[in-house]
């Protein structure tokens, strides 16, 4: 049986130039969040050409693939994200971005491309494979509200049993699988608070109510919160990024705005944390004569990877990449909006290592010149082919991965 994996892995190879050549030509003409048109148009045409029953405009512009397979079994589904970020693309290679100010900076590309990659070689074994497959192409992962919310609102996942994302990574090195089961990635939260105070001139505060000092005193107030009211054993962070607070030498503002981030993994230290800014953003302007209106507004929850599907995937990686390829990572302060497929059914996010060759070409996520080493295509959808078939040809009453082959 597991030659059979191995002839798709070798397979996947083969149609490996097409996936370069699809991803090069997203790279080239990336689109924003929210302004998808012609991303989706390409991948649904890719799984219209295998057959694939395929849905578009899924939850705003998103596109869905369905592979059924000839016998009866279980859904599957797959998700990869498709939109890219406003940065100025300023690598020097022949696949650049030709959009002024968009571009491809995390890996979003390389994750539709290896997807289409996956649902290419496995449409071709459609007769013998017992379950359905969805391919989820979600829109607009960047910005919130992302898509994932609005898609499983219009039915991506009805009739799936377990789903599984990948991100590639432009710092770990190629074929490096990150798994992690519970918490993965944070909640995500912004806040703006509006301090009003009485403006007046320069020299003569005892006539104005400065906004400035509140809001000062305010910044300094927040950084207690992590320090001094959240269990120590959990992680919280509240950033203060920025203060709006004019540019004069001679005016005492009316008005000044603070704005910043939250980030939590557990849900009550989570709705602490927000309770405890609002508590201290009103009493701390009231005690100096000025008050204080914010707004909290909660992004993406924290991606929570299910137990049993980690581990699925960690031992199958380990399988067909070496047990040395498989580390087990920390929780990240980063957010992903594939925590909301996770709350709706069981399944599990990791990362894949697609660091470019030569050190030079190295750069975080969201950098100018950030690139990944295509080949990480590879691992990811070899990783995702051998989870599907592993998933699918479990017997109901045996424990899963029960020395399975695939
Ligand atoms: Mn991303």
């Amino acid at each position: 049986m597991i030659q059979v994996q191995e002839h798709l892995f070798a397979r996947l190879e083969e149609v490996y130039p097409e996936l370069v050549t699809f991803r090069r030509d997203l790279h080239m003409y990336p689109e924003l969040s929210h302004q998808e048109v012609n991303t989706p148009e390409k991948v649904a045409a890719f799984h219209r050409k295998l057959g694939l029953e395929v849905k578009t405009g899924v939850g705003g512009r998103g596109v869905i693939g369905i592979l059924k397979g000839g016998k009866q079994g279980k859904t599957v589904a797959l998700r990869a994200d498709f939109d890219a970020l406003p940065i100025q693309d300023e690598k020097d290679v022949e696949y650049k971005s030709r959009i002024p100010g968009v571009m491809h900076a995390c890996g979003h590309d390389i994750h539709t491309a290896g997807l289409l990659g996956v649902a290419k070689v496995l449409s071709e074994m459609k007769a013998e494979l017992p379950g359905t497959i969805v391919f989820i192409h979600q829109f607009a992962e960047e910005v919130i509200p992302g898509g994932a919310k609005s898609m499983i609102e219009d039915g991506c996942l009805n009739g799936v049993d377990v789903v599984y994302g990948a991100h590639i990574s432009s710092i770990d090195p190629l074929g490096v699988v990150g798994i992690r089961e519970g918490n993965a990635m944070a909640n995500g939260d912004t806040f703006e608070i509006e301090i009003t105070g009485v403006g007046g001139h320069a020299a003569n505060p005892h006539l104005a109510v400065d906004p400035l000092v509140a809001g000062s005193q305010l910044v300094v107030n927040l950084q207690q919160i992590v320090s001094r009211q959240v269990d120590p054993v959990k992680s919280a962070v509240v950033t203060v990024a920025s203060m709006d607070a004019g540019d004069s030498f001679n005016v005492i503002q009316d008005k000044v705005t603070i704005r910043g981030t939250v980030r939590t993994f557990d849900d009550d230290v989570r709705d602490w944390v927000q309770k405890s800014i609002e508590e201290m953003a009103t009493y701390t302007c009231k005690g100096l004569g000025a008050s204080a209106s914010v707004q909290y507004v909660r992004g993406y929850p924290a991606v929570r990877n299910h137990p049993e599907e980690t581990e699925r995937v960690e031992k199958i990686a380990a399988e067909i990449f070496g047990e040395d390829k498989v580390h087990q990572v920390p929780p990240q302060m980063g957010m992903e909006d594939f925590a909301y497929y996770l709350k709706e059914v069981p399944g599990t996010f990791f990362w894949v290592g697609g660091a470019m060759k030569s050190e030079e070409d190295i750069y975080p996520h969201h950098h100018p010149k950030f690139d990944v080493d295509e080949e990480g295509m590879m691992y990811v959808g070899k990783l995702f082919i051998a989870t599907v078939l592993n998933y699918l040809s479990q017997k109901e009453d045996k424990p899963y991965l029960e020395e399975q082959s695939i």
